[in-house]
């Protein structure tokens, strides 16, 4: 697996001091209210667990899945629910967990979907942006970090279902990506 890693981007301590800044600014922001996390998963399964951990308010939390129709290494913005949330979000406060944001579509598919349940406030925490490949303008209101336009794994993240399990975000060498994928 190191093998196939061309440069570590974020290391593991880069990630866990960005979360607890992210989750103590979370936690002042919604103090005296009841909080309900919608994970976005397989992506956001790590950085949900390590940032509902260093919350400090009530906190509830759920898990969608949505599938996007697309190429290994890009979206289509065309997307469906494959597991829905369990809660019933109506009048409640709600935070979607995001790994990336990329082009914006899944998030933006994401937004109108359960905007049409009617809750109390919408907002959106993603651990990585890549604001140079938007193609849909999405709000952000909690963000880990900025990333340039590379394709990357680790830390959640997958290409074609490997790579979640490491515990920093990396790029892989193009040899691995190979000629559907993006380097640049
Ligand atoms: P968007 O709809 O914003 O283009 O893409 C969102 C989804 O595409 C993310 O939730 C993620 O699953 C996938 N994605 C976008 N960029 C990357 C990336 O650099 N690495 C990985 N592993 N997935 C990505």
């Amino acid at each position: 697996m190191l093998n196939d890693v061309e440069e570590i981007l974020l290391s593991a301590e880069d990630i866990e001091n960005r979360i607890k800044e992210l989750a103590e600014k979370i936690s002042s922001d919604y103090k005296g209210k009841e909080l309900v996390l919608i994970s976005v998963l397989k992506g956001s399964m790590f950085f949900t667990a390590d940032l509902i951990r260093h919350i400090s308010i009530p906190v509830i939390l759920d898990f969608i899945a949505i599938s996007s129709y697309g190429e290994a290494t890009e979206t289509s913005g065309v997307a469906r629910i494959i597991k829905d949330l369990e809660e019933n979000i109506e009048n409640r406060h709600i935070l979607i967990v995001e790994d990336i944001v990329d082009t914006g579509l899944t998030l933006g598919y994401l937004m109108r979907t359960l905007k049409l349940k009617n809750p109390a406030s919408i907002k959106v925490c993603t651990l990585l942006d890549k604001p140079v490949r938007r193609i849909l303008e999405v709000p952000i209101d909690y963000k880990g970090f900025e990333i340039e336009d590379k394709f990357v794994v680790g830390y959640g993240l997958d290409f074609l279902g490997k790579y979640r399990h490491m515990h920093f975000i990396c790029t892989l060498k193009p040899d691995i990506i190979g000629i559907e994928g993006r380097t640049a």
